[in-house]
């Protein structure tokens, strides 16, 4: 088996793995997401694929966040026909993504190619339910060729994420037992089995016992979070406090938010808040949701949630992500959470408590137009509403653009942030900026919200091998998905406890970067020529031939340089 990195290798973006199998002759990858950030990571983007579509057999998805799924329409518009193993949650979110995405001016994609997507859920699908797929537990073996097998383990990264284990036999063999192993964390989510804080997401997510090769982000490899961000409680507070001083004011509180996950996750937040108000003399709580995308996602939403807590369901898939004590923490019935995303979705008012959210359309059934018969304008919305969740995390694009110059002129309303905030964005610039060019007031609560472990976190879900059984065998770990100092940071960091031994530890034998250049995992080696062997494609003649012409464009750098070097050291002689 040979592996090699594609993307998130050189930063974190871009999550793309190429295998290949040669004994089955099986092409395969983990992840096909889009490079965010910097001019040059948006220009990868449009760059030909390293691997030839049409030879990849199977993609596995991890999550639906667009660095991990944003270049599938583009692997389908060149060729890619294979399946495309995830959880059912994953493959509608990312369909939605990737449909909303196709929208883009300079995306390489239609609608037309996602809906050629062949998904192909694990756990299961709308004609499945409960059939077929009843026995799927997390770590279920699924067959891909002779003597190559995949079991999905979860994630409590964001809803449907999980990370795939990848076994095989260098014969090909179907009767022989897949011996090696690699495992892929995919996105590592911070719900511990020590402390589960976000709103909706169960914990206990750990990689399987035995394996011989650990991939795993590192996106906080060398971020420790304060124990006052890891606090459910600290969070709601938080945010009630910003709605409560707005509200003094007379302002409106502006949250511009990214739509998978975050979106809900502060709607779960607002629900709780809403609750706790209905025995209090604070007055009614009035929300405003204009982001149709995440109002589409809110239907997943609505059925993935509580369709796991049906009597009907399979025991094993009990509360499959919903995290066990959300009534506790929250005020709310678990039934009643799917319920309350469900008629979002269907264009209806949310109620819970005091809290009443109004969404601006009817979500999954495709009406972008406001619900309300007149045109309604931004600035009639903030007027009628005490909090406003729009879409746009990073403030640049989404709804939040119709708002910003309107929020951002009143001392009394309040824009709020609870994700990353990118160098160059909109939002980075309102963090750092001075106030007096801005009037309203600018709160930041992404550290309550981050969805990646931490080093702590990280360090625990790689040794920790708590009541499972003892390991047999060490791993070599492999880390991607983050900047170079997350990574060498996080690497010692292994290196360092690996050394500690701990009685119930996994044994690290090796920890690298992952690089850009094949690895050869039955040998343990990196090797220098590509093992899979191709006709030149169009997609190579076009990367020669771009690499001929920076060469050339090089060399004549190179020649200005020596004909002025020339030109002048003959200047001087006269
Ligand atoms: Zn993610
Ligand atoms: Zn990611």
């Amino acid at each position: 088996m040979f592996m090699k990195f594609i993307g998130a290798a050189e930063g974190v973006t871009g999550s793309c793995t190429w295998l290949y199998h040669p004994a089955s002759d099986t092409q395969l990858l983990v992840d096909c997401g889009l490079y965010q950030g910097t001019d040059h990571e948006v220009w990868l983007n449009h760059q030909p694929f390293e691997f030839d579509p049409k030879k990849i057999k199977y993609l596995l998805l991890t999550h639906a966040h667009i660095d991990h799924c944003g270049l599938i329409g583009k692997l389908v518009r060149e060729g890619f026909k294979g399946k495309v193993y995830c959880t059912n949650a994953t493959a509608r979110v990312a369909e939605e993504m990737l449909l909303d995405g196709a929208g883009f001016s300079d995306s390489e994609y239609t609608k037309e190619d996602v809906r050629r997507i062949q998904w192909s859920p694990i756990d299961y699908s709308a004609s499945e339910i409960a059939e077929q797929r009843r026995d799927f537990k997390w770590g279920k073996i699924f067959t891909l060729a002779p003597g190559l097998t995949l079991s999905p383990w979860r994630s409590s990264h964001v809803l449907g994420a999980c990370g795939f284990s990848i076994n095989w036999n260098d014969q090909g063999d179907k009767s022989t037992y897949a011996d090696r192993s690699i495992f892929f964390s995919g996105d590592i989510g911070c719900q511990s089995s020590q402390n589960c804080y976000l709103p909706m997401m169960k914990k206990n997510h750990a990689p399987p016992p035995y394996t011989d090769f650990l991939v795993m982000e590192s996106t906080y490899g060398s971020r420790v979070r304060e124990d006052q961000y890891k606090s459910s409680e600290n969070r709601i507070r938080a945010l009630e406090q910003v709605i409560i001083d707005t509200k003094e004011r007379g302002g409106t509180l502006v949250i511009p938010t990214f739509a998978f996950h975050r979106t809900q996750e502060i709607l779960t937040d607002l629900f709780t808040i809403g609750l706790r108000w209905r025995n209090s003399c604070k007055g009614d709580l009035q929300c405003y949701l204009e982001s149709p995308l995440s109002n589409r996602l809110n239907k997943v939403y609505g059925e993935e949630l509580p369709r796991l807590l049906s009597s009907t369901r399979p025991q094993n898939l009990d509360r499959q992500y919903l995290r066990d004590d959300l009534t506790e923490t929250t005020g709310i019935h678990p039934k009643n959470i799917g319920n309350l995303f469900d008629n979002l979705s269907n264009g209806k008012v949310a109620t819970s408590g005091k809290l009443k959210v109004t969404p601006s359309d009817g979500g999954d059934k495709g009406n972008t137009q406001p619900r309300k018969k007149k045109t309604v304008t931004p600035m009639e919305i903030l007027k009628e509403f005490d909090v406003v969740v729009v879409s746009g995390g990073m403030c640049d694009q989404g709804t939040i653009t119709r708002y910003l110059s309107i929020v951002e002129n009143k001392p009394r309303n309040t824009l709020l942030l609870t994700g990353y905030q990118a160098a160059g964005s909109k939002g980075r610039q309102l963090l750092e900026s001075e106030t007096e060019d801005v009037a309203c007031t600018i709160e930041d609560l992404s550290s309550y919200y981050s969805g990646h472990a931490d080093q702590a976190i990280l360090l625990d879900y790689l040794f920790e091998l708590s009541g499972r059984k003892e390991q047999d065998n060490s791993c070599h770990v492999f880390i991607n998905h983050g900047e170079s100092e997350s990574k060498n940071v996080l690497r010692e960091a292994i290196q360092h406890r690996a050394a500690e031994k701990r009685p119930n530890d996994r044994i690290v034998s090796e920890v690298s970067i992952g690089l850009k250049k094949w690895f050869d995992l039955s040998n343990s080696t990196y090797i220098d020529n590509s093992p899979v062997l191709t006709e030149p494609t169009v997609n190579d003649l076009t990367r020669e031939l771009l690499e001929l012409k920076s060469m050339l464009a090089t060399q004549s750098r190179e020649m200005i340089a020596i004909r002025e070097l020339l030109e002048h050291l003959t200047k001087e002689e006269a």
